[in-house]
């Protein structure tokens, strides 16, 4: 009896140890399947308010299996996180049948894990929204828009409640509208440019949108005056090429020597320039939602020895080696003549800035900027305001210049427009304080 007891003894120890083994390979399955196999994560980016004609919805979707599911026995490997950003448009574009109410919005997002018993892991996000179809619209309240190519003008309009941007449209380029004042969001004004190399068929139309993808345009009369730009011819001599080109380069890091003066100084003339140009339009993104000035824009009183969209042709060895438009004024006076600031704002940059060498950038506020270049002498600092006439430098000849003088342009969401206009005050009260002075 005693043996036998022993016996079954020895037989629920063995039992219990197979019991164990069990529960342990269920454990470790259970772990794999289910706790190291997780669904994917979505992150909506932004707020959907609605759903409208085409709604733009971006969310990101990250999973912990970058490249397929990790072998099974090798649960101490890391995990690899991944990561996708999706951007989308749902909306009665592509949903003809939607109509005007409710809607659900389901994103899901599956991998290819073990996860839901080898199904792989799934994740959904489902936002309950409603459906807008009714456009925004625009009414135009200011008259008499007078535009010169290369020039800026003003066009005052209301919008409908629920427009998120509008602005007005000048063939591809978009300049958005601010308020007039910040009581009155809806009554709204955009600062808009016809570049000087636009055709005068060009369309100018206000774009107006909403959060929910609905957009609508708006026509408004205008007289466009085609202008004529000058045209010259620029000696290119060894004397200038070595005197202006080897700064420029040792400054700007990315310029990789070409091997000769000549290639070297049609890489600053032409690809630096022109990837400054994109630069102007990034910075222009630093501009305050106001003008924090009044009156019009100082000019140095000095000589004109370049005007505004003058086209150049260079030569060298009598032969013409390139093309360029100056998209500023040149103004002479003496050497290191005191630069002043052409109207109040803040200053985006003082610093070395390629074929403007050194050089000083003025936020006015609503896209608009004055550019100072070829300075011997900066005196002011990125973040500084500044106050009309205060001066910020001496001129200068660095960057491309063929001697002591200040290049200067205004600029309009970085786009360069002609100088001229903004020393007018008849223009300034006409175009700018006239159309929005019975707004404010
Ligand atoms: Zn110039």
């Amino acid at each position: 009896m005693a043996g036998g007891t022993k016996r079954a003894d020895k037989g629920i120890g063995a039992g219990a140890v197979f019991v164990l083994i069990l529960l342990f390979i269920v454990i470790v399955i259970g772990f794999v399947v289910l706790v190291r196999n997780p669904a994917p994560a979505i992150r909506l980016k932004g707020d959907i308010k609605g759903i409208g004609a085409a709604t733009l919805v971006q969310f990101e979707v990250s999973d912990e299996f970058g490249e397929g599911p990790r072998p099974w026995w090798k649960l101490w490997a890391p995990l690899r996180e991944n990561s996708v950003s999706v951007m989308a448009t749902v909306g009665r574009k592509t949903l003809p049948e939607l109509h005007e109410g409710r809607a659900s919005l389901d994103i899901v997002a599956t991998n290819d894990s073990w996860g839901r018993f080898f199904r792989g892991g799934r994740r959904e996000v489902t936002r309950d929204l409603p459906v807008r179809l009714t456009p925004p619209h625009a009414d135009v309240l200011s008259t008499h828009h007078y535009i010169n190519q290369g020039g800026a003008e003003v066009v005052v309009f209301r919008v409908s409640p629920g427009t998120s941007e509008s602005g007005v449209e000048v063939g591809k380029l978009i300049f958005p509208s601010w308020a007039v004042k910040e009581s009155a969001p809806d009554v709204r004004f955009a600062l808009f440019a016809f570049p000087y190399d636009f055709g005068p068929a060009t369309p100018i139309r206000i774009l107006a949108r909403d959060d929910a993808g609905n957009e609508t345009v708006a026509s408004f009369d205008y007289r466009l005056f085609p202008k004529k730009f000058h045209s010259g011819t620029i000696q290119v001599t060894d004397d200038f090429m070595n005197r202006v080109v080897p700064p420029i380069m040792s400054q700007t890091p990315g310029l990789v020597d070409q091997g000769s003066l000549l290639k070297n100084f049609l890489l600053v003339n032409g690809k630096l320039r022109a990837e400054q140009a994109q630069k102007l339009v990034e910075l222009s993104r630093q501009t305050a939602p106001h003008f924090p000035w009044t009156g019009p824009f100082i000019a140095l009183p000095s000589k004109v020895e370049a005007a505004f969209a003058d086209y150049r042709s260079y030569v060298y060895n009598g032969q013409v080696v390139d093309h360029q438009t100056h998209l500023g004024f040149d103004l002479a006076g003496f050497e290191h003549m005191p630069v002043q600031a052409a109207n109040d704002g803040v200053v985006v940059l003082a610093d070395f800035f390629g074929i403007f060498g050194n050089a000083v950038i003025i936020d006015h506020g609503c896209g608009l900027q004055t550019l100072y270049g070829h300075l011997s002498a900066i005196e002011v600092k990125a973040g500084e305001s500044v106050r009309r006439g205060q001066e910020i430098g001496k001129s200068g000849q660095t960057g491309l210049a063929g001697g002591d003088h200040l290049h200067f342009t205004v600029l309009l969401d970085g786009i360069p427009i002609n100088p001229t206009e903004w020393w007018d005050p008849h223009w300034i009260h006409d175009r700018i304080e006239e159309k929005l002075a019975p707004y404010r």
